[in-house]
């Protein structure tokens, strides 16, 4: 008998590149320590705190196998490479098995001194990079993906879509078809254009027809009128399609069905998008989140309000502290955990009275590293269920003293599940 038992909503808030290591201009503070953040602090207060490894003790996590592990999958187990999740970020249609890549328009010289040709053995494309980014294109790639995309290649089909700028996502989807191949991307100018290979026959698959399609992009894209229009404002064309980042679909199924839930996920980079998109969460994109430090947390917080009010769970990804930690600027970043707190305090004075609020990050980005670290990363629990702890204040050091104690990032959706009342008991 189910009785009276209340179910709960839950936001799970990942404030990117959150931890940190001790700062010796913070006075040995970190950047979180140091700044000023009365919501959060009351928040740690009435709720329980502790620390995270997302995805164990050490392990320098990426953004993209740390939300996986904070959403309950072993990364480990399923990721391999950022892929699909680019691919699913532009809303490409990314089912399980593809092999999926993201890619640059970029740029091969094409003159009398080096003439791209095609290599009888490999049928790869033998040119030399001009530039990486073909000329900072902004416009007029819908049209130059549209012209690769449904092309097929040895029986592999090609799907192709432009994101930002020269960025657009590649997928192979065919039968036995591997993804341990080499790049074809040289990485630097006035470079070769590398011929892919694979480690074993199904991966040779998919560097056959990697090679043909970087081949058949040159072929394709150098006579296209986007391309004559730029060659006659005295703009490099964007003549070659460069992929890179390979990586499977994996099996990762539906968010909602796996956890009880009605997911919503809003956030402010494509590949976190991707992984929303890709398990299936509703998508919801908010005007001004740039995913810079300018980004506008209140509509991102009024956006959450907005979701949770016909979803049960909503993820957020804020950008910006892991943006200031790749500066290695401590100042800025903490400036953006304070815009970070009063987002939060929209969250908690507007969102329904009862939420769990889950706030963490998805890895630390020290500032004095200027990179993503493999520390553990404060945690902080609050809402109905929750025994407060001693720990008064959100912080690395403070939430080492938290009753949660210290544990993963596969933890996390588990522990937000229970308290919501919505996890099928394990056993009798
Ligand atoms: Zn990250």
């Amino acid at each position: 008998m189910a009785g009276k038992m209340p179910t709960y909503k839950s936001a799970l808030l990942i404030c990117d590149g959150l931890g940190d290591r001790p700062v010796a201009a913070l006075g040995g503070k970190t950047p979180l320590e140091a700044a000023n953040t009365p919501t959060m602090d009351r928040l740690a207060a009435e709720g329980a705190t502790g620390l995270m490894y997302p995805i164990s003790p050490g392990i320098v996590a990426g953004s993209d196998t740390s939300h996986l592990a904070l959403l309950g999958f072993d990364p480990f187990e399923c990721y391999s490479g950022r892929g699909p999740f680019e691919c699913a970020g532009i809303d490409m249609d990314v089912r399980q098995g593809d092999v999926c890549f993201r890619v640059n328009f970029s740029t091969v010289y094409d003159d009398a001194e080096h003439t791209p040709s095609i290599d009888p053995e490999t049928g790869a494309l033998k040119a030399t990079v001009q530039d990486r980014r073909a000329g900072r294109i902004e416009t007029g790639t819908d049209q130059l993906a549209a012209a690769l995309n449904g092309i097929e290649i040895d029986g592999v089909q090609v799907q192709f879509k432009e994101s930002v700028a020269h960025r657009a996502g590649l997928i192979l989807r065919g039968e036995g078809l591997g993804q341990n191949v080499s790049d074809v991307d040289p990485h630097a100018v006035d470079t070769e254009i590398w011929i892919a290979k694979g480690a074993d026959p199904a991966s040779q698959k998919t560097a056959t027809v990697l090679n043909k399609f970087v081949a058949k992009s040159y072929e394709i894209l150098k006579d296209l009128e986007v391309n004559k229009q730029r060659v006659a404002e005295g703009k490099l064309p964007a003549n070659v399609a460069l992929p890179r980042g390979v990586g499977t679909a994996p099996a990762l199924g539906d968010f909602n069905e796996r956890n009880h839930v009605k997911a919503a996920c809003i956030v402010e980079t494509g590949l976190i998008r991707g992984i929303g998109v890709y398990l299936n969460m509703d998508i919801v994109d908010v005007e001004g989140a740039t995913g810079g430090l300018d980004s506008d947390l209140q509509a991102m917080a009024r956006a959450i309000v907005a979701a949770l009010a016909d979803h049960t769970f909503v993820l957020c990804n804020m950008k910006g502290p892991d943006i200031a930690g790749h500066d290695g600027d401590a100042q800025a970043k903490i400036k953006i955990i304070e815009a970070i707190d009063a987002a939060v305090k929209t969250i908690i004075e507007e969102g329904p009275q009862d939420l769990i609020l889950a706030i963490t990050g998805d890895h630390s980005t020290p500032v004095d590293k200027g990179d993503h670290g493999g520390d553990a990363v404060p945690f902080l629990l609050h809402g109905p269920g929750v025994t407060p702890d001693r720990v008064t204040a959100f912080g690395e050091g403070p939430c080492g003293a938290g009753s949660l104690g210290t544990f993963v990032g596969q933890n996390v959706t588990p522990m937000l599940t229970n308290l919501m009342n919505v996890q099928p008991k394990f056993g009798a």
